[in-house]
This record gives C-alpha cells, sequence and structure tokens, in this order.
C-alpha cells in the first residue's frame, strides 16, 4: 500500500553507473539521459566546473588550469568526491522533485570494494535518494537482456564496457561465477593510439582514437570487405599536421589482437572454471553480449569459434544495464525481501 503510494508520489530513478558513460533510466519514462563519465574541475581549487557531455568536451584540450578526469575510468572509484560530484549532478538534472524523494537503483562494477559501495550509496542519499539499491553490473546487463534469470539454467553473460569487460554466469536469481577485467573499449583506442604512433609517426589523441575504433574497427575479417580511412594527427618527428590512410585489417591485426585475446580468455576461463551442470546449459542457451564494446564487428564470431557456443547480442548493447535498472525497479514492488536480496549486491 505504501509502496504504491511512494510509487505515485516520486519518481523512481535507475542508474547505469559506467566506466565510459552513465545513463538513466527514470520510472514511467525510459533513459531519460545519456552522458559520458566525465567530471571537469579546477587543478588548484579542485572545485568541479562541468560533468558529462560538457566535461568530455573538454577531455584532452582543457586550458591548463582545467583537468577532466574519469571517476570510474578501472570499474573501482578513483575520486570519492568527483564521483559523488558526477551522481548528484545527474540525479538533480532527472530528479523533478515530487512529494517524496526517490528510490534509486544504481548499477555498479562488479569489482568495487565495500568501501566504494558505501561511498556510491552515501553519494546517493546526500544527493536526495530516500533508499538505495546496488545491482552488479552483470546482474543489471541480464535482467536488461530479459534473461531468464531466475529459472534453474545457467545464463551467461559478458558485459564488455569502456574501462573493464564483466563475465558473470547467473541462475535462479543469483550469480554463481563472476570474474572482470580492467580491459575493454578504453584499451582498444590506446592500442589504435599506440600503433599510430608506432607504425607512422602520426600522434593522435584518445577522441580521433575512438572514432577510427568506431569507424573501421573489427575482431574478425569482415566478409563485405576490409575497410579503410584517412587519419589526421601530428607527425612525431617533423611536429606538423600529416594524414595517413589505414585499413580495418592492420588495425584488427595490429592493434586489436592483444585486447581481444584478453576478452575471450576471460569468457573461456569462464567456462573452464563454472560448475559442469552449468556448462551444459550454456550449450543450449549461448552467450549474451552487452555494452558498447560488443559493438565490435565480428566479436560475436571470434567467441563463437573460441569457444563453440552461440554468441548473442543484446538488443541496443549500450542501453542494457540501464534498461535492467529499470525493470528492476518496475518488479520491486513484486519480489519478495529474499529475493531482492539475492539480486542486488550488498
Ligand atoms: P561503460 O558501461 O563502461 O560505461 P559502455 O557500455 O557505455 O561502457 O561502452 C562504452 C565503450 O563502447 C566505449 O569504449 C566506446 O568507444 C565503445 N563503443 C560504443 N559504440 C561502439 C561501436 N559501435 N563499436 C565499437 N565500440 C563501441
Ligand atoms: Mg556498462
Amino acid at each position: 500500500m505504501f509502496g504504491n503510494l511512494f510509487g505515485f508520489l516520486s519518481n523512481d530513478i535507475g542508474i547505469d553507473l559506467g566506466t565510459a558513460n552513465t545513463l538513466v533510466f527514470v520510472k514511467d519514462r525510459g533513459i531519460v539521459l545519456r552522458e559520458p563519465s566525465v567530471v571537469a574541475r579546477y587543478k588548484t581549487s579542485k572545485k568541479v566546473c562541468a560533468v558529462g557531455n560538457d566535461a568530455k568536451r573538454m577531455l584532452g584540450r582543457t586550458p591548463g588550469t582545467i583537468e577532466a578526469l574519469r571517476p570510474m575510468k578501472d570499474g573501482v572509484i578513483a575520486d570519492f568526491e568527483i564521483s559523488e560530484a558526477m551522481l548528484r549532478y545527474f540525479i538533480e538534472k532527472v530528479d523533478k522533485r515530487k512529494l517524496v524523494p526517490p528510490r534509486v537503483v544504481v548499477a555498479v562494477p562488479s569489482g568495487i570494494t565495500a568501501v566504494e559501495k558505501r561511498a556510491v550509496k552515501d553519494s546517493a542519499i546526500r544527493a536526495g535518494a530516500r533508499e538505495v539499491l546496488l545491482l552488479g553490473e552483470p546482474m543489471a546487463a541480464a535482467i536488461g537482456a530479459d534473461l531468464p534469470i531466475d529459472e534453474e539454467y545457467a545464463n551467461m553473460i559478458v558485459d564488455i564496457g569502456g574501462g573493464t569487460t564483466e563475465v558473470a554466469i547467473i541462475s535462479i536469481s543469483g550469480i554463481s561465477y563472476q570474474r572482470s577485467i580492467r580491459v575493454g573499449g578504453d584499451e582498444m583506442d590506446e592500442a589504435i593510439l599506440a600503433y599510430m604512433k608506432r607504425a607512422y609517426g602520426l600522434l593522435i589523441g584518445e577522441r580521433t582514437a575512438e572514432e577510427i575504433k568506431l569507424t573501421i574497427g573489427s575482431a574478425s575479417p569482415i566478409e563485405s570487405g576490409e575497410l579503410s580511412m584517412d587519419v589526421r594527427g601530428r607527425d612525431s618527428t617533423a611536429g606538423l599536421p600529416k594524414t595517413i590512410h589505414i585499413t580495418s585489417q592492420e588495425i584488427r591485426e595490429e592493434a586489436f589482437s592483444d585486447v581481444i585475446s584478453q576478452i575471450v580468455e576471460l569468457v573461456k576461463n569462464a567456462l573452464d572454471r563454472c560448475q559442469p551442470e552449468h556448462s551444459a546449459d550454456l550449450i543450449d542457451r549461448g552467450i549474451v553480449m552487452a555494452g558498447g564494446g560488443a559493438l565490435i564487428r565480428g566479436l560475436d564470431q571470434v567467441i563463437s569459434d573460441a569457444t563453440g557456443l552461440t554468441v548473442l547480442q543484446a538488443d541496443d548493447p549500450l542501453c542494457c544495464v540501464a534498461h535492467g535498472t529499470g525493470k528492476f525497479l518496475n518488479l520491486l514492488g513484486s519480489l519478495s525481501r529474499e529475493q531482492v536480496d539475492r539480486l542486488v549486491t550488498q
């Protein structure tokens, strides 16, 4: 009764606190915000001057007095103060102050420590939440991808974000195996940046490296024909602007191979270590991929070839975790306390 009344009087919120992007879901409205997880602050006073889109524009081209930081970069909270500033900014931006403060569900990287979880909860409370529940990112992704997590059969989810890749095996609404590595889309960008310098003496910024990845990045040969593009940067010896033509094949073979093999190893290790019954279930069910990194051309094929399992992409991989927090909010009314305890990360 009170639950329903609260639902009517407040806007419950789901947040995907990602290493690259933060998404906010508002109950009955859907995903209302998606901005980079970046905070800009003055170097000397440490005062925050911009968050999200505005702060990302400053990455790599900040004036000397300002620094742009990514508080969740490696899947751990690098700095409590700036993470709190970010969370507060996002909550305040969407919370249209109804009578009762919102209940907030935050999806967090599964590698964060108890102290960091406490900090996220306290920050959300200070930002105006009346109650905060934390969902592990793989669990949120699995709910978002509509996996039948409450069944006894095992489901595997691989979430490839900016700073981390997480793998989890879920059955009967609980996590039976989970691992996370600090490798994801960011490392692909860094590998491209290093390759351009090594092969062509061309210096490029992080944003150009990401653009190359999005335009021609691939994990396996592109059957419809390899892609190519011009890249502009600065010649490392002459110091002058220079344009180089590159192909998807060289990026895949010379820059990506190490990152891709680490992701494949993570998945293979999960299959190797999980309970034998779960292995058997996964032959039928396959693996579901979420997160922006799942969009790399041909990655599904590479993982499928390495494991012999079917690999599917979640619908809208970049929004999967945020949708999961939203679906969890909608489910909350019908779950028992025990069921909620199994799903959330304490
Ligand atoms: P996080 O959950 O860690 O915030 P996301 O799931 O939002 O991460 O994914 C962000 C990563 O996905 C970034 O590294 C971004 O460059 C990458 N990404 C986004 N779209 C694509 C795409 N179409 N192809 C390859 N990588 C992509
Ligand atoms: Mg994510």
